[in-house]
């Protein structure tokens, strides 16, 4: 695989949430299997989505046609189990997007939003958090408990956009 360099990060995410968990390199699949106790096609699916540049994002189909050229007896139930599994750890992130495929994946990383192209479908980083006073203030207001925020934008990717612009001017 091509990509893989470990440095990208997102930027002016900043340290104010508890959570530490910075981007590490990716992680072979022993070491998924010896760090984390998965059993080894759960331990092999995580290295999978590790593999991935910070920022890319997979559907569990495109995580299972990898796995499946790798291992190919990997079930596509496997993969599903494995990554809900792994989301339920919190060792991946589960984006929530409509359409087809429903989600896509990521290993878990420091918290920021994301941004879904309802033309193409990708999904991208975005370098925002919810302040956690407005958080604290919606609680209070609803009484409800939040434990969890997810942000995703819609709306259309600068390539679908610049794709879509009219052919007849000039460039
Ligand atoms: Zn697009
Ligand atoms: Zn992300």
């Amino acid at each position: 695989m091509s990509d893989s360099h470990g440095n990208a990060s997102i930027q002016g995410l900043g340290g104010q949430a508890g959570r530490d968990v910075s981007f590490p390199k990716p992680i072979s699949e022993e070491h998924a299997t010896q760090t984390t106790r998965l059993p080894t096609n759960y331990a092999r699916i995580y290295a999978l989505v590790c593999e991935q540049v910070p920022g890319h994002h997979r559907t569990a189909h495109e995580l299972y046609v990898e796995a499946h050229k790798r291992f190919p007896t990997m079930g596509i139930s496997t993969v599903y189990r494995g990554l809900a599994r792994l989301r339920d750890m919190g060792l991946v992130e589960e984006i929530v997007v409509p359409g087809g495929d429903s989600a896509v994946y990521e290993r878990a990383a420091p918290p920021h939003s994301h941004f879904h192209c309802s033309s193409c479908g990708d999904v991208q980083d975005v370098a925002y958090q919810l302040p956690s006073n407005v958080l604290r203030r919606l609680s209070r207001a609803q009484a409800n408990q939040i434990t969890d925020v997810s942000v995703t934008f819609h709306g259309i990717c600068r390539g679908c956009a610049s794709s879509s612009a009219p052919s007849g001017s000039s460039p």
